[in-house]
């Protein structure tokens, strides 16, 4: 199988990558545009495998998007590629817009454009494999209720609007052209390679720098945690087993408040580095509570009995685990996020392209 894999640059994407080439015999065509979340440092372990091939390209780019499909011969997409961080999308969320329904509406037309060329078992077998966020849901009440395929959208934010309104195009471009779509939306992500603006680098990075950890309002938020290692895993199993026109909800059954995860952090940092930055007495000193997120919703949780049942996909990392695996990368990785903090991991680009 040879997968075509938008987003490959970032996160997760990379993580799926490294699942793939790591764990199969399939081919893997890494479709992104490297905007500042892309990281090629982040696939520098399978680069130089002849099963892995990068394309620098803009989702937005109908004439691209044609020129890859015809070249690559695809036999499934998988699409991660978005903006995706939710206090950059209520600064300015054209690019959410642009990227994430934009994008996603000219990806799909490509894909269905190269579909209808395809002979019959080749167009009943191929999938596009959408992956989106349980931030569509908007919020819990309860504090027992949970995500499930059926709860409808009401997203808040900026970034889960124009997620939500990419899930609508996928499900609709199912519908309507029989393109054979699947979505998964899964919960808050953390583990190794995670650019250092979202929560959990952020603190590690700044606990050993002896900087202030910001804490959004009481810190109560609640998410609920999924190991990224643990998510690539899913997303495979998704895209080669999942049923077309289905939704999976993908979740660690991890439900922590934010400020919990903070405290755990600081805990794990004074056993692994006890030796701490000048002036600092205990790491959970530098916690600084501010200003809440206009639009923060306070719990999401998810319901993953459906992937759990169907596809017999379980999470294999506890939070206790997966966070001290965590802590640990970041700690032997510092050349990795060195080169992030200090911006040469995009500066070598420009010499690449
Ligand atoms: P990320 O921000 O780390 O990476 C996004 C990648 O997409 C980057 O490599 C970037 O260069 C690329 N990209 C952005 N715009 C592009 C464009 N126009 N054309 C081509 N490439 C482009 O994101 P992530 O955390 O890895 O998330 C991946 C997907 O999973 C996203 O769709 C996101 O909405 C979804 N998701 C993420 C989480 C999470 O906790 N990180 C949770 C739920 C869902």
């Amino acid at each position: 199988m040879k997968i075509l894999i938008t987003g490959g640059a970032g996160f997760i994407g990379s993580a799926v990558i490294r699942y793939i080439i790591n764990n199969t015999n399939h081919s893997v065509v890494n479709l992104d545009n490297l905007t500042y979340a892309g990281n090629l440092e982040s696939l520098s372990n399978i680069e130089s495998n002849t099963r892995y091939f990068f394309e620098y390209a803009d989702i937005c780019n109908a004439v691209e998007l044609e020129r890859i499909f015809s070249e690559c011969q695809p036999d499934a997409v998988m699409h991660l590629a978005a903006e995706s961080h939710v206090d950059r999308s209520i600064d300015g969320p054209a690019a959410f817009i642009e990227t994430n329904i934009v994008g996603t509406y000219t990806l799909l037309e490509a894909t269905r454009a190269y579909w209808n060329t395809l002979d019959t078992d080749k167009k009943a077998a191929f999938r596009f494999h959408h992956i989106s966020t349980d931030e569509v849901y908007g919020d819990l009440d309860g504090p027992e209720d949970l995500f499930t395929e059926d709860t409808p959208y009401a997203p808040s934010s900026p970034y889960s609007a124009s997620k939500a309104s990419s899930d609508h195009l996928v499900r609709a471009w199912q519908r309507t052209y029989g393109l054979p779509t699947i979505i998964t939306n899964c919960s808050n992500n953390y583990g190794p390679y995670h650019f250092p603006e979202k929560l959990i680098p952020l603190v590690i990075l700044n606990a050993l720098a002896g900087k202030a950890l910001p804490v959004y309002g009481d810190g109560q938020q609640i998410r609920d945690w999924l190991f990224v290692e643990d998510h690539a895993r899913a997303l495979y199993k998704v895209v080669t087993e999942g049923e077309v026109g289905e939704t999976y909800n993908i979740g660690g059954h991890n439900e922590k408040a934010n400020i919990d995860v903070v405290k755990t952090i600081c805990q794990l940092l004074e056993e692994l580095v006890p030796v701490k930055p000048d002036g600092v007495a205990k790491y959970q000193d530098l916690i600084t509570y501010v200003l809440d997120r206009p639009g923060h919703d306070v719990r999401y949780a998810i319901d993953a009995s459906k992937i759990e049942r169907e596809l017999n996909w379980k999470p294999e990392e506890t939070f206790e685990s997966g966070i001290r695996k965590t802590v640990e990368w970041y700690l032997d990785n510092k050349q990795w996020w060195s080169r992030v903090l200090d911006g040469s991991y995009a500066g070598e680009r420009l010499g690449v392209f």
